[in-house]
């Protein structure tokens, strides 16, 4: 069976607009997605996948904007929709879900109402029964016990991974294709970060949809991502399917980032970390953007910035010095 993309962006390009002029969050940017997949895009904060996901949505706040590229969706190029178009899209065929639930859920009402209320945004029609009874089942579908109950309370009355639970029931309450989960698990324990990841893949077998997870955490991705993208400085770096880019990595700043996998055996303070911090987009190293933190730099990496080229087959790499094996070794 053939299978195609749901999502494809192409050359995206997202800028925001400032005293000093014009800088690129997101640069260049060409990614796709098929149903029932998961793609996981990985990098440090300020690496621009936020941005990136915020875009997809058309929710870059301004003064941003898309400034060249498509992101095309079923077909249609999200960056020319109307805002009506848009926001029958957003919420019903894409939903998102975002790292700290208790700034995207209403303290002042139950979470009952909040599931039902996006529901209602779009599903004018149906009865307030049976709402009820569709939000009661979500809520159940997200394993949340004693759901009746559960329904008539408040997000304060929940725990973080409930909150969780609860974002997500609202984000499938529209059976949306796609969902884009922006660092879910990250303000969550390792035993309940382990049970929302363990939903989020049942769900998706369930459904089909499919998901682009955003993380900082190469350990979440490596568990559920049928393929990584790794940013760095508003650029995808490094490409391939889930296995290879773990197996054999082809960007130093991969390497850097699995070096900086905390090992519970194995002392922090040894582990391989990157110097330094992600640039500013106002302040953009020439060249290469990796050039001043990485290890295998050379005077040639300050002069052009690599293009993604493929190494093997699937998996492609930004770095002049790609495939890393010959340069290393
Ligand atoms: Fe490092 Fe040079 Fe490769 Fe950039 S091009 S990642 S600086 S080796």
């Amino acid at each position: 069976m053939l299978v195609t993309d749901l999502l494809t962006i192409e050359g995206l390009r997202t800028t925001f607009q400032t005293r000093s002029g014009e800088v690129a969050a997101v640069d260049g940017v060409d990614l796709s997605i098929a149903r029932g997949r998961t793609l996981g895009i990985v990098g440090e904060s300020g690496c621009g996948k936020s941005v990136l996901s915020l875009s997809i949505m058309r929710l870059v706040p301004p003064p941003g904007r898309i400034a060249a590229g498509r992101i095309m969706f079923d077909g249609r190029n999200l960056a020319e929709l109307s805002a009506p178009e848009m926001r029958a899209i957003r919420g019903g065929r894409i939903a998102m879900i975002f790292q700290e639930p208790m700034t995207s859920l209403n303290p002042a009402f139950t979470i009952g109402d909040q599931i039902i209320e996006a529901m209602r945004a779009h599903d004018r029609t149906a009865s307030a029964k049976s709402l009820r009874a569709r939000a009661i089942g979500a809520l159940e579908r997200v394993r949340i016990a004693a759901a009746a109950r559960r329904f008539d309370e408040y997000p304060h009355q929940m725990s973080g991974g409930m909150r969780q639970r609860v974002m997500i029931a609202m984000a499938l309450s529209c059976e949306p294709d796609l969902l884009i989960a922006d660092e879910p698990t990250t303000a969550l324990d390792v035993t309940v970060q382990a049970q929302i990841l363990d939903l989020l893949r049942t769900l998706q077998q369930q459904t089909g949809m499919a998901i682009i997870l955003i993380t900082h955490d190469l350990g979440v991705v490596a568990e559920m991502a049928d393929e990584v993208a790794v940013m760095y400085a508003g650029r995808v770096v490094e490409r391939s399917p889930g296995p290879a880019i773990f197996d054999d990595p082809q960007h130093p700043y991969t390497l850097g980032l699995l070096g900086s996998i905390p090992k519970i055996e194995e002392d922090r303070d040894r582990l391989l970390a990157i110097e330094g911090a992600v640039p500013s987009p106002f302040d953009l190293p020439p060249g290469c953007r990796f050039h001043p933190r990485c290890v295998f730099a050379e005077p040639a990496c300050a002069e052009a910035d690599p293009e993604l080229r493929e190494i093997t087959v699937g998996h492609r790499a930004a770095c002049r010095l790609a495939p890393l094996e010959d340069a290393v070794g």
